[in-house]
């Protein structure tokens, strides 16, 4: 059963032959196996899973209709709300914090029938490229347990790719979910800024957040497409109109598709990886997709533009913290000043202080101008440039990321950890769609993901050219170490 899609799954599951208690019992079981040697959980809901899953197979029975998702149990990062649940964002400012109401995208999964299996971990905040900056603990990849699954939302690539759930979602600001998918061997995929509502998502950098699906096959990223996305009144930025029928558009070909391949990119990458991603464009070569060298010289200043204006939105965003309003308030405190003070200094790990004090800096009288209102423009130039480039082209092709997972602890200069991000924050910056797809595993078995990315509202197209590429790649993805059963 880890081996079929959500799709297949939930087809079971509408055609009674196999009933949704069944499919939740078998997850659960692989999450007690599973889950303490790779850690993606924070919490599970063993109780509440079973309940929905009796519940849905009641509706079966009684020959009512069932949703999308009928019986396919879904994880969640744990900085999206699922009412009356811990969010604690990884952060033990939140650590006892419960959710007074459901993200958007947690009760479109619910309304069509999916099972909320658990909350997975994540970089406090969603700030950081390995899930070690967690206030918890670490999470193991499940393709090598002394490396890191990547980050932030390294808990959910990690329950999917070792198959505790088949489905999950995340967010990405600046690569969290691309990143981990590679690290992973999964699928991620960010959708178009807008095109699935922020609402419940605790927010990091708001003009660079989206949530988006993590799982094994194109298909069932599809299928979250068409559950998650779709206009909602809650969230100001949610793009009107912006529902489509993701899966149906699966099967419109390549041919004759253009992809743009910035060559002079791939310096950054890690050449033994190089071979790897030739291959997989080679594959849309033999496929009829016509390949033309680009270029894009401004994705250079991707990183200082980041960790200028999402660390900016960060430490707006993180002021809501003070002690007052949420969780954690110091017991040290005696003043109003030091319920501030001492609050955020108990309750905030060292990365997430780091960016509310430079994002406070940057923002200030006297830097204002050098640095954020600098960065806006590039910005803005940066969203001009791929304009440009996409009335040529269909979709952009990168590596996901420069290397394939390290080892836990390997990396402890933050500078270096942000060049994980040099090849997936430009579509935050711009808002584009972009996926990531495993093409293969490199000398010491890690996965390497492939990036496609297209102009916004696109995102049917890099479904369609990641579906075309799995198809032609037929790789085996789950790890040797959990493609098994355990009873
Ligand atoms: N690694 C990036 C960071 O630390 C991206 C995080 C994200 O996308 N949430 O900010």
């Amino acid at each position: 059963m880890y081996s079929l899609s959500a799709k297949q799954l939930s087809s079971l599951v509408k055609e009674g032959k196999i009933s949704a208690v069944e499919v939740t019992r078998y997850f659960l079981k692989r999450a007690e196996a599973i889950d303490p040697s790779v850690k993606a959980f924070l919490t599970l809901f063993p109780e509440k899973a079973l309940a929905k899953a009796h519940a849905i197979d009641e509706k079966i029975k009684q020959g009512k209709s069932v949703g999308k998702l009928a019986g396919v149990p879904v994880a969640i990062k744990d900085n999206i709300h699922i009412e009356s649940e811990l969010t604690t964002c990884a952060s033990k400012f939140l650590a006892d914090y419960k959710a007074p109401f459901s993200a958007t995208a947690v009760r479109r999964i619910e309304e069509e029938d999916g099972i909320l299996l658990g909350k997975t971990n994540l970089d406090e905040f969603a700030m950081g490229s390995s899930t070690e900056t967690s206030a918890f603990f670490e999470t193991r990849n499940p393709w090598n347990l002394s490396c890191t699954p990547g980050g932030s939302s390294g808990g959910s690539a990690a329950a999917v790719a070792s198959r505790i759930a088949p489905l999950s979602i995340g967010s990405d600001t600046g690569g969290s979910i691309r990143q981990p998918a590679s690290f992973c061997g999964t699928f991620g995929f960010k959708p178009t800024y807008g095109r699935i509502s922020r609402y419940g998502l605790v927010a990091f950098g708001s003009s660079f957040d989206q949530i988006g699906p993590f799982a094994n096959y194109a298909e069932d990223i599809a299928l979250m497409m068409d559950v998650l996305a779709g206009h909602c009144p809650l969230d100001s930025t949610s793009i009107a109109d912006s529902k489509e029928d993701f899966s149906a558009s699966l099967s419109q070909g390549v041919e004759n598709m253009t992809i743009g391949v910035p060559r002079n990119l791939l310096k950054e990458l890690d050449p033994s990886l190089i071979d790897l991603f030739n291959n997989a464009i080679n594959e849309y070569v033999k496929m009829g997709v016509k390949v033309v060298e680009i270029d894009i010289p401004l994705i250079k200043y991707s990183i200082p533009l980041y960790y200028i204006l999402a660390i900016a939105e960060a430490s707006t965003n993180l002021a809501r913290f003070d002690g007052i309003l949420f969780s954690k308030r110091s017991t040290k405190a005696k003043t109003l000043k030091e319920v501030y003070e001492y609050s955020k200094e108990e309750g905030f790990g060292k990365e997430v202080k780091r960016r509310i004090l430079l994002g406070t800096y940057v923002l200030s009288a006297g830097h204002q101008d050098a640095y954020y209102k600098k960065a806006q423009k590039v910005r803005r130039l940066l969203i001009e440039d791929f304009k440009r480039i996409f009335q040529t082209c269909d979709a952009v092709v990168l590596p996901t990321v420069p290397s394939a997972a390290f080892e836990l602890g390997a990396i402890k200069n933050p500078l270096e950890m942000y060049l994980q991000d040099i090849y997936t924050i430009f579509a935050n910056l711009a808002g584009l769609p972009a996926i990531s797809m495993p093409i293969g595993l490199d000398k010491n078995q890690k996965p390497f993901g492939l990036q496609i990315s297209s102009a916004q509202m696109q995102d049917a197209k890099v479904l369609r050219l990641s579906a075309a590429l799995e198809q032609q790649l037929k790789l085996q993805t789950c790890p040797p170490l959990f493609a098994k059963e355990f009873s």
